[in-house]
Formats: C-alpha cells, structure tokens, sequence
C-alpha cells in the first residue's frame, strides 16, 4: 500500500494511532486533484490495520481487503449523479442509512470508517443538513467509529464539527513524486508523454492523470494555453477566438480561466524573480514566460484579479457567451 507525499497527514495520524489516540473524526480539504480520497483511504488502512503500528502492513486480512476495496467495515457515502448527497429520511440512499448501524460493532477487526468524500460538491442546504446528521456520532462517537468527510474547502464544515475533528490539509506532491506516479501506474506511457503531463498538472497527481489520460483538465489546459498565447499577442479578436472551446461550456470555460489565471501568476512571479529564480505553478511555464515580456508585475496583478472576478461570475450563472465577450475585452485593455 503506497501513498505519494502527504507525509505529515500521514505521519500525525500513524502517531496518533501508535499512541492509542485514534481520531474519530477527520476533515480532509484541498484542491482537486491532490490525493483526497486516497489519502482518506490510506488512514482508513492505518486505523483498520491489525498491526495497530500507524502505518499498513498491506499483508493483514484488513489491509488485503482495503486494497481490493472490498472491506465491509469501510463504508463510503455516495451522492447521486449531481454529487448531491440525499438525506431525507424516507429514501433508501439517504445518508442517514449509511450511519443506521453505527452503534453495532464492526464485521471484521475493531473500528469501522464512514468516509464521505466531496461534501462541498453538494448544495449548501444539503452540506449543513449532512453535517447536522453525523453531528451526534461526532459529538459522541462510539469506541469502533470513524468518520472521515473530504472537501476542497474546510469553510464549509459547521464550527462545532470543525472543533471535534482533526483537519487534514493536502498538498502538492514533489514534481518527481508525479513523474513517479505516473511511470508506475501507465507503464506504457512514453517518457515524453510522462514529462507533458507533468509539466502541465506538476504536483498535482489528480492533474497529471487527467491530462495524460485526455480527461476535462487536458482540454481546460488547451484552452487556457490558447489563451495565453492570445493574450500575449494583444490581439482581442485571438482571444475571444481562443475562448471558443469552451463557449456554452460552463465548466470547462471556469478551469480554463482558472488555469490561465495561474499562468498569469506565474508570469507576474517571472517578471518579479526572474526566470530562473521563479517557482511556477501553473500549467504552461513557456506561455508565462512570453505573457512575462509583454505585461508588467502591476498589469499582471490587475489581470489576475480580473480572471477572479469572472470566476465568480461563471459560478453565478451569468450569461456565459456575455461573460466571455466582456472578459475577452478587458484581458485586451489590460494587455
Ligand atoms: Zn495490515
């Protein structure tokens, strides 16, 4: 059972463990992309495992059972297809059912795990009325229970759970941990395809497998390239058209001018430290490097807060073909 960075989530649970002090309830937060879920089932194997020594044997009956992902006692919440979690107590699939039998002991060794990954993709009525459900159990949880929620953000947990609960920060991996990651998991990539995907998603694995694998972070990146190189040439005319594929396509059109954001730091970071000093973190460093030439640190500055600005534009449901004409205008102003 591997885990890839993340020690220090990992390394204050295996000692809470090795004291006897297991945690029952835990938030895990952080960007997509950076090992929520896995995380959250690597603690459920140090908490599980019956050699009780903080990290998982992988050779005990529960850590063989985790890694098929056929453990009974660890139960995970699923929401339906919106990712909303249901919690009206007469459906079947209403998360008050999956904590009915927590009172009852464990099938297999001495705890059993809830896990309720992406509570923050609900709507904000349903994240309370969730939280509300588990409040007793974590309030007063019972010796073989464990709750784990994961969430981009730990803003959305209620402050009386927040002060029950150890909270969990993930971060990015090192960037030879991605390339580690992938080489092992997709033999079969080319080196070269390897390096692209780890040039453009860095220390985010989530990000790295998706652009290898082509999934919605590939065609963002794509577009927020196309964004930079419009932007660097000025022209308002290349960068609406760098905007076309993502027209009608809300999600796909915020990433991009998140990630295109990010390119827009990091040339604001180049124009300040200089290229060979500069730490980036966004998905083109040769398109920051050329916006770098073009635009000041201050104009750059600007810039930034623009594209953060229409992010919550997009999220508010405002027209998307409006949006992207009067944002196109005013990259170009600024440029
Ligand atoms: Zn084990």
């Amino acid at each position: 059972m591997k885990i890839y960075g993340n020690s220090a989530a990992v390394e204050q649970v295996a000692n809470m463990v090795r004291n006897g002090r297991e945690p029952h309830s835990i938030i895990i937060h952080g960007e997509k992309g950076l090992g929520k879920k896995t995380l959250a089932k690597y603690i459920a194997a140090q908490l599980m495992c019956s050699e009780g020594s903080g990290i998982p044997c992988g050779k005990c009956r529960a850590c063989r059972l985790l890694e098929k992902g056929g453990h009974p006692d660890l139960i995970t919440a699923r929401p339906n297809s919106n990712g909303n979690y249901i919690y009206s107590a007469d459906d079947p699939d209403s998360v008050r059912q999956y904590i009915s039998d927590a009172v009852v002991k464990p099938n297999e060794g001495n705890i059993k795990v809830y896990l309720i990954p992406d509570l923050d993709r609900s709507q904000v009525t349903t994240q309370i009325a969730v939280q509300n459900i588990f409040l007793k159990l974590i309030e007063e949880p019972p010796e073989h229970t464990a709750i784990i929620f994961t969430a981009r953000s730990k803003e959305i947990f209620l402050p009386t759970i927040i002060s029950r609960t150890l909270d969990l920060g993930v971060v990015n991996v090192r960037e030879s941990e991605s390339a580690e990651y992938l080489r092992e998991n997709y033999p079969d990539r080319s080196q070269a395809d390897i390096a692209d995907a780890v040039s453009a998603g860095r220390g985010n694995i989530g990000r790295c497998e998706a652009y290898l694998n082509r999934e919605e972070f590939y065609a963002a990146a794509q577009t927020a390239r196309k964004i930079a190189a419009a932007a660097a040439s000025g022209s308002e005319y290349e960068i609406l058209r760098a905007f076309a594929d993502a027209d009608g396509k809300k999600a796909l059109l915020r990433e991009a001018v998140c990630l295109f954001s990010e390119i827009v730091r990091d040339s604001c970071v180049i124009r300040l430290c200089g290229r060979a000093d500069a730490v980036l973190t966004g998905c083109d460093s040769e398109a920051a490097a050329r916006l770098a030439e073009r635009i000041s640190a201050g104009a750059g500055t600007r810039l930034y807060d623009l594209l953060c600005e229409y992010v919550g534009r997009i999220d508010a449901n405002c027209n998307l073909t409006l949006t992207v004409n009067s944002l196109a205008g005013q990259i170009a102003q600024i440029i």
